[in-house]
């Protein structure tokens, strides 16, 4: 995600953060943490959106596998939804929400490696991921607020099917690719959407309207431009520079987009949010004018994050800035492809002084600081735009040979999995033939070094 006028933020936008930002706050929640002691291998949903109440009724199969031995429950992340039917491999187990945890109680003790079905049925109204209008419902960040999952836990990747049960003739957009749509009861229709990897939750996101859309292509994959607010000649003309992009973006991280396709959803407002592979963007985010290299990185912003942040994910929120300082980086880098040097120096410009502000109140650490930032501001100047400014720090001390190939490295290696910040300082030394460590101490580490594997 991305937010570029602080003073005017969005209230969805406002609210996401914000929840990321109380979360980490919380050490006290450490020993029931969402996903705690478990991984989650796969989601099975069948969801019935309410577009007009801001609803939702579902049934969700969760495949999980317990990490460590005699766990006595599971949990998630607390949300607004009730549950009314819960099971553990066909026996009936109670649910609580305690505090920010929603916690299942196990008949009995589950044993490490041990393979699990925790079955659930639910409806409610979520307290946020839900936005939209009259004609279309589309989530933003919060997964768990109209599912169940760890929010957080974005080590933690699965597979996700979703049944999505929509009123005959209204379109969807979810994860991956549609599968199948077929005839619901009563005047619906049943459109089955599935990933083709293992995502984190913070990724899962769907969309129901009814949309004008334009296809277009960059290489081989497919791109698809919809919107409720806007028709296809306007989505074509907006949506322009997008498979410039990809091929920019492509090259840089050394592999093509996740799933050769990817969709942007326009909407009305200044949303700018990723999902796995589609991103909602808001009208006020895109530029008014074209070629205005000052208003151009909403559509670049979540665009990289198909892979610095979907495909290679950051393991905790400690290492956050490895998502965002990583993508924020690579807006300058595009606006140096398109509009010249000048652009790019512009862009890391605001990033610098929006560090220098956090520094005038006297907050800076390092990137990978793990503790809480005093407001949602100032957690953005340490790991967008210090993350964006140590990036450029790094191609500027290795040279561009070095340091575009050290990207390529860490983004192939890590394609698909999570990573830390180590794994950057590893792919950097392998591509530079350096040690680096001193330079990720001061900038990333700081006095939190982990132990250090020269290159080989
Ligand atoms: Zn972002």
């Amino acid at each position: 995600m991305h937010v570029r006028k602080e003073p005017s933020i969005r209230i969805a936008v406002a609210l996401a953060c914000a929840g990321i930002a109380s979360f980490h706050a919380s050490p006290a929640l450490a020993d029931s943490a969402p996903g705690e002691g478990f991984d989650v291998t796969r989601y099975d949903l069948a969801l019935i959106p309410d577009l007009l109440n801001g609803t939702v009724a579902g049934h969700e199969t969760i495949t999980l596998r317990a990490t460590v031995d005699g766990i006595r429950h599971l949990g998630f992340s607390g949300n607004a939804l009730t549950i009314e039917t819960a099971t553990l491999d066909g026996i009936p187990v109670a649910s609580a929400l305690h505090g920010k945890v929603l916690d299942f109680d196990l008949p009995r003790p589950l044993r490490r490696g041990r393979d699990v079905k925790l079955e659930l049925s639910y409806h409610g109204r979520p307290a946020r991921g839900f936005a939209g209008s009259s004609g279309l419902l589309y989530t933003s960040y919060f997964a768990c607020d109209w599912m169940i999952c760890p929010q957080d836990r974005f080590g933690d990747k699965a597979d996700f099917t979703l049944n999505l049960r929509v009123p005959a003739g209204m379109e969807t957009l979810s994860i991956g690719r549609m599968t199948g749509k077929r005839l619901g009861p009563d005047g619906t229709e049943i459109h089955t959407w599935r990933a083709s990897r293992p995502y984190s939750a913070y990724l899962y996101g769907f969309a129901m309207g009814r949309f004008s859309r334009a296809d277009d292509k960059a290489g081989s994959a497919d791109l698809t431009y919809l919107s409720d607010t806007v028709d296809a000649a306007d989505l074509k003309r907006r949506f322009a520079a997008t498979p410039d992009m990809v091929a920019f973006l492509s090259d840089k991280a050394g592999l093509p987009l996740p799933e050769r396709g990817y969709v942007q959803l326009l909407v009305e407002g200044d949303e700018a949010q990723e999902a796995a592979t589609y991103s909602v963007l808001g009208v006020d985010a895109l530029p008014t004018t074209d070629n205005d290299p000052a208003e151009d990185w909403a559509i670049v912003h979540e665009l990289s994050h198909q892979w610095w942040g979907n495909l290679v994910t950051c393991a905790t929120l400690k290492d956050f800035w490895l998502n965002e300082g990583i993508t924020t980086f690579m807006t300058a880098a595009w606006k140096e492809h398109r509009y010249g040097r000048a652009a790019y120096d512009a862009e890391l410009d605001i990033a610098r002084k929006r560090l220098e502000g956090a520094r005038a109140k006297g907050f800076d650490k390092p990137l990978a600081w793990d503790g809480s930032y005093p407001n949602l501001g100032t957690r953005r100047a340490i790991q967008y735009s210090k993350g964006a400014l140590f990036m450029a720090h790094l191609r500027t001390s290795l040279g561009d040979d070095a340091f575009w190939s050290g990207l390529r490295r860490y983004s192939r290696t890590h394609a698909g999995g999570t990573v830390t910040s180590i794994d950057l300082e590893r792919a950097m030394e392998a591509a530079s033939g350096r040690d680096l460590h001193a330079l990720f101490a001061e900038w990333v580490f700081g006095t939190d070094i982990p132990e250090h594997q020269p290159t080989s």
